[in-house]
C-alpha cells in the first residue's frame, strides 16, 4: 500500500531532537526553539527546483545532501551556528526508493552539523524543495555583507572553480581526473566551522553561491566600496588549472557558482590571527567597481554570474 503523507514524514524524516534550543519538532502545527539569551536568530531559505538547480537525473542522495549544504553555507556565511531547518517537499508521486536515499544524504549532514529537522510541509506536484535554516549568532556579531572597510584584504576558503568544473564535465568535458570536481558540484561541504572560526576577525562576508565576483559585487555594493583582485592569486586545484591551459576559459573561477566557499574581508591587522587556512586574492578600495589582475592588465568583468530572470 502506497505511504501516506503523514507515514512518509514519519518513517523518512523524523528523528530524536538534538539541540536544546528545538524544544518541540515534527509532529504539532508548528515547532517551539528557545532563543538563549544574548543570541540572534540567523534564518535563510533555498528553494531548488528540478532544470533549474539540479539535472532531472541527480542522485536524490546528493540532492539531499546538497539542498541541505546551500542553506547551511548561507548561516556559515553569517558566523551563525546552525541549529534546526524545516523541509518543504513538493513531490510528482511518493517513490520510496527515491525517499529511501534522498532522505539519507540530507540527514547525514544534518548530523554531521548536529541540525535538527524540526518540521516542514510534503505537497504533491512539479519537484520543488524547500530549506528554511536557523542559527544562532551571538547579538550584534553576524558577518554582514554590508560591513567591509577601505584597505581590508580579501580572502577566500578552499579552491574556486571546482563546482564550475564539474558542471562542465558533466556537460561533456572531458577530465583526467574528474572525481574532485563532480564531488564539489554534488556534495558541497558549507564552510560552518570555518564561519564561526573567522567571526571574531572579519568584516564581511558572504558565500560563493552564484560565482566568486557576482557574491564579492554584493559585498562591494552593499558596503559601497571597490575591489582589486590579483587573478594570480586565486587558489586553483590542479583539475581545474589543467581546464583553464586547454580551453582559455581563464574565467571560470570567478564566474561559476555552487562552489560555496566563503569569502570575506579583514583589515591587515586582524588578517595574522585568522585560525583558519584561507587565501588573501584582493584588497578593498574606495573606488567603486570590481577590477581583476591579470598578465600586468586590469579587466572589468562583465557578465559576473548566474542570475535568474536575466532574460
Ligand atoms: P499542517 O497541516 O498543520 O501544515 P502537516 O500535516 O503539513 O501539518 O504536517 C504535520 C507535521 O509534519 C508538522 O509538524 C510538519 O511540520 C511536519 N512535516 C510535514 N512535512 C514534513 C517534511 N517534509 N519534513 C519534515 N517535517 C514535515
Ligand atoms: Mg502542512
Amino acid at each position: 500500500m502506497a505511504l501516506s503523507e503523514f507515514g512518509l514524514i514519519a518513517r523518512f524524516f523524523t528523528q530524536p531532537l538534538k539541540n536544546a534550543v528545538n524544544q518541540l519538532g515534527i509532529g504539532d502545527d508548528c515547532a517551539l526553539l528557545s532563543i538563549p539569551a544574548g543570541y540572534q536568530l540567523a534564518v535563510t531559505t533555498d528553494t531548488m527546483v528540478e532544470k533549474v538547480h539540479f539535472f532531472p537525473d541527480v542522485s536524490p542522495y546528493d540532492l539531499g545532501h546538497k539542498l541541505l549544504a546551500v542553506n547551511l553555507s548561507d548561516l556559515a556565511s553569517m558566523g551563525a551556528q546552525p541549529v534546526a531547518v524545516t523541509l518543504a517537499l513538493t513531490l510528482p508521486c511518493i517513490n520510496e526508493a527515491w525517499l529511501t536515499d534522498f532522505s539519507a544524504g540530507f540527514l547525514a549532514l544534518a548530523k554531521k552539523h548536529n541540525v535538527d529537522l524540526i518540521g516542514g510541509d510534503t505537497t504533491q506536484g512539479h519537484l520543488t524543495l524547500t530549506v528554511q535554516a536557523f542559527g544562532l549568532v551571538p547579538k550584534a556579531c553576524a558577518l554582514l555583507r554590508s560591513t567591509a572597510q577601505i584597505g581590508d584584504w580579501i580572502y577566500v576558503t578552499g579552491t574556486v572553480g571546482d563546482a564550475g568544473l564539474g558542471l562542465k564535465i558533466k556537460q561533456g568535458y572531458v577530465c583526467d581526473n574528474p572525481s574532485e570536481a563532480l564531488l564539489q558540484f554534488n556534495q558541497p561541504q558549507p564552510c560552518v566551522a570555518e564561519g564561526l572560526a573567522i567571526r571574531p576577525f572579519a568584516h564581511a562576508c558572504i558565500d560563493i553561491s552564484d560565482g566568486l565576483a557576482a557574491d564579492l559585487g554584493h559585498i562591494l555594493e552593499k558596503s559601497a566600496v571597490g575591489a582589486t583582485l590579483d587573478y594570480d592569486l586565486l587558489p586553483l586545484s590542479a583539475p581545474v588549472q589543467r581546464y583553464i591551459e586547454q580551453t582559455g576559459d581563464w574565467a571560470l573561477p570567478l564566474t561559476a557558482g555552487d562552489d560555496y566557499q566563503l569569502c570575506f574581508t579583514v583589515s591587515p591587522e586582524n588578517a595574522p590571527l585568522l585560525p583558519i587556512a584561507c587565501q588573501k586574492i584582493g584588497q578593498i578600495e574606495a573606488e567603486s567597481g570590481l577590477r581583476i589582475q591579470r598578465m600586468q592588465q586590469i579587466i572589468t568583468l562583465q557578465a559576473t554570474g548566474y542570475e535568474h530572470f536575466s532574460g
